[in-house]
C-alpha cells in the first residue's frame, strides 16, 4: 500500500516532510485544523511519541504494518534499536536513489524504482523497499538515461553532496553504498528513541 504523502501532513508533524519547494507547512506553520500558531494545547508523552513514529512513517513513505515490522526486526539485534531501524529506513533503496539525488523528493525515487529506472550491481530492481547492503551499487538503467528526464538529473549530479557513506559517480549515473550510515548520518528530524518508547509502552 502507498502512502500518499501531503502537506496537511507536514503541517501535523510540524515540519516539511515533502521536500517540495513550495510546502504549504512553510506559509501555514501550524498544525492543519488550527486557527493559528498558539491554539496547540500540550502534548502527553503518548502524543510525543506517537508524533515521532508517524513522522518517520511519513518521512519515508511507508504503512504500518511495514514500519512495524522494521521495527521488530531491529528489536531483535543486539544493540540500540533505534539506530538499527533508522539505518534499515536508510538502507532501503527508494531512499538511496533520493539521497544520491537521483530525484527530487522520496515519493519520486520510490516512482522511479517502481517504473524500471534502477538497478542495483546492474540488475533491474523495481522493489523500493528493497534492502540495499553496503559495497552494492546503485544506478540507472541503460535505456533510462536518455530521457530528458534524467539527462536534466545527470547533469546536477556532480553539484550533489551526497552524505559521507555514499559516493555518486555522475559520469556513469550510478552511486556505491561505501557502508552502513553511522553516528552524525543516523540524525533525523525525528527522534528514534521516541518510537522505541512508543512500541515498548
Ligand atoms: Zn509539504
Amino acid at each position: 500500500m502507498k502512502i500518499k504523502l501531503t502537506c496537511k501532513m507536514c503541517r501535523r508533524e510540524g515540519v516539511s516532510l515533502c521536500g517540495r519547494e513550495k510546502c504549504a507547512f512553510k506559509r501555514r506553520p501550524f498544525p492543519p485544523g488550527a486557527h493559528g500558531p498558539t491554539s496547540r494545547t500540550r502534548p502527553t508523552a503518548y502524543g510525543i511519541q506517537l508524533r515521532e513514529k508517524q513522522k518517520a512513517k511519513r518521512l519515508y513513505g511507508i504503512n504500518e504494518k511495514q514500519f512495524r515490522r522494521y521495527f521488530d526486526e531491529s528489536s531483535k539485534k543486539k544493540g540500540d534499536t533505534g539506530e538499527f531501524l533508522v539505518r534499515t529506513l536508510e538502507m532501503r533503496l527508494d531512499n538511496i536513489v533520493y539521497r544520491l539525488g537521483f530525484a527530487k523528493t522520496r515519493s519520486q525515487a520510490r516512482q522511479f524504482v517502481n517504473h524500471g529506472h534502477v538497478e542495483v550491481n546492474g540488475k533491474k530492481v523495481d522493489i523500493p523497499s528493497f534492502a540495499v547492503r553496503s559495497g552494492q551499487t546503485v544506478g540507472l538503467r541503460e535505456g533510462s538515461k536518455k530521457s530528458p528526464v534524467f539527462v536534466a538529473v545527470q547533469q546536477t549530479l556532480e553539484k550533489q553532496r551526497p552524505p559521507s557513506w555514499l559516493r555518486i559517480d555522475s559520469a556513469t549515473f550510478s552511486g556505491t553504498v561505501l557502508s552502513q550510515p553511522e553516528n552524525e548520518d543516523l540524525q533525523q528530524i525525528f527522534d528514534p528513541k521516541m518510537i522505541v518508547e512508543f512500541y515498548s509502552r
